[in-house]
């Protein structure tokens, strides 16, 4: 069983099956939804995904034809994006709690990239902020 919340804590939700695939998905609406130069998404079975706690709180933006976004509320964490037309969903993968073995397997939309980050580009990296 993985546990995951919102950043304000309002909304929290559990899976219970197996992650398909892990994904950072580069599309634009990813990009707006996550103000991020990607979204990151697990798959799991819709099945398996449960909220938990705060269920009240989380909101509904239909971004496409069949695609809902979700995201709490309270803090705006974006937390799902569900195909209406697959058995699957995506949740946002650093909302979990826990921590998983799986790695990001695939890139998706990658045509739809951000110009100002590559993942072959070398950085400076700082434990905490500088
Ligand atoms: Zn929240
Ligand atoms: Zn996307």
């Amino acid at each position: 069983m993985l546990n995951g919340s919102c950043l304000c804590g309002a909304v929290k939700y559990e899976v219970s099956a197996q992650l398909g695939e892990i994904s950072h998905c580069h599309c634009v609406q990813c990009q707006k939804a996550h103000g991020a130069a990607f979204g990151s998404y697990a798959q799991a079975d819709k099945r398996a995904f449960r909220f938990t706690d705060g269920e009240e709180n989380v909101s509904c933006y239909r971004s496409s034809k069949n695609v809902t976004r979700t995201f709490c509320g309270v803090c705006g964490s974006t937390l799902q994006f569900i195909d209406g037309q697959t058995p699957y969903l995506n949740f946002a993968l650093a909302t979990l709690d826990d921590t998983i073995d799986e790695k990001v397997t695939v890139e998706i939309w990658c045509r739809e990239k951000v110009s100002w980050w590559d993942h072959t580009m070398t950085i400076d990296s700082h434990d905490e902020n500088s």
